[in-house]
């Protein structure tokens, strides 16, 4: 399957903006974008800022594909998906990334990034209604729940981002249940809830050409 490969801090560093693809590091002075505020490469610091408008919505697109971790082809399949459900697409378009299975198990913080989420699903360590689900890109919906296999349980990455999600703002349409280690799809989120630095009717733009 394909994936993102690379530096993550060098995408960040690309978009001039905090993607938090790293997990602890992310919040502390290593972030590379506190320590090198410019973006990569040789003539990164004397690159011109100015941007223009198919650029501006260039970025937006690469962007929420990189906090998402979906490569073009899959990204190209959402926006169609979400143009052809019944209100705004953009909208529709970060609904559908955030029912992903590695999203939810992001957002329910048994991993600090969604690309150890993704890791963790494709190597069967989740149940979805009690089934074994290795499909990072399964969409959850409504009354899912999402639980650790009890093989998993000790795993110390999983305990690790528990212990250290645990100030991370609550998400309001997931129900933890940190004790037996399960989750559950309450409702589906508002665009206010996603919680990210995200303008998507540029994306649309951006496919609209
Ligand atoms: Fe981005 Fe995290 Fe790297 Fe900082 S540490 S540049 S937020 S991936």
């Amino acid at each position: 399957m394909a994936r993102l490969i690379g530096s993550s801090c060098k995408l960040c560093r690309q978009e001039r903006m905090k993607l938090f693809l790293k997990g602890k590091r992310c919040y502390n002075e290593k972030c590379a974008l506190v320590r090198k505020d410019y973006r990569p490469g040789e003539h990164g610091k004397s690159r011109r800022l100015k941007i223009s408008n198919y650029g501006l919505r260039l970025r937006e697109k690469q962007k929420v594909k990189k906090i998402y971790g979906v490569l073009e082809k899959q990204f190209r399949k959402y926006f169609a998906e979400a143009k052809r459900a019944k209100g705004m697409t953009g909208e529709n378009l970060l609904l559908l990334l955030e029912k992903r299975l590695d999203n939810i198990v992001f957002r329910l913080s048994f991993s600090l990034t969604r690309a150890s989420a993704r890791q963790l699903v494709r190597h069967g360590h989740f149940l979805v209604n009690g089934r074994k689900v290795n499909i990072p890109s399964y969409s959850c919906k409504v009354g899912d729940e999402i639980s650790l296999r009890t093989k998993s349980r000790e795993i110390v990455g999983i305990r690790e981002a528990m212990k250290l999600s645990q100030d991370r703002e609550k998400v309001p349409w997931l129900e933890i249940d940190q004790e037996n280690l399960k989750g559950k799809v309450v409702r589906l989120p508002k665009k206010e809830e996603i919680a990210l630095p995200i303008q998507e009717q540029l994306i649309v733009e951006y496919y609209s050409r």
